[in-house]
């Protein structure tokens, strides 16, 4: 009974899988280099790509995450130099 019931849950979860996919056109399959075989969908908040060809699956980084953390460190390494400075104007008044 328990088995039969899981079996089904797999068969809807698959089915609503394969419904969210989509085709990246001209997209070239790096394992079996088949052309429009790949399709991307969304898996655990991430992008990945799966080959209906050959079974491939990778995960992909959208081009806004590099973005992200390119303005995380600038504003890092602002911050760090307004500290050094800070400290460079105290630190002699303290010492003499
Ligand atoms: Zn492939």
């Amino acid at each position: 009974m328990s088995l039969r019931s899981d079996k089904n849950i797999t068969e809807i979860g698959f089915f609503m899988f394969k419904a969210t996919k989509r085709f990246i056109a001209g997209a070239i399959c790096p394992r079996c280099s088949e052309m429009d075989k790949l399709t991307i969908f969304k898996e655990g908040g991430g992008d990945y790509r799966h080959c209906v060809s050959c079974g491939f699956k990778d995960q992909m980084f959208l081009q806004s995450d590099p973005k992200e953390v390119e303005t995380r460190v600038n504003i890092s390494k602002e911050e760090k130099l307004a500290e050094t400075q800070t400290v460079r104007l105290v630190d002699p008044k303290e010492l003499h």
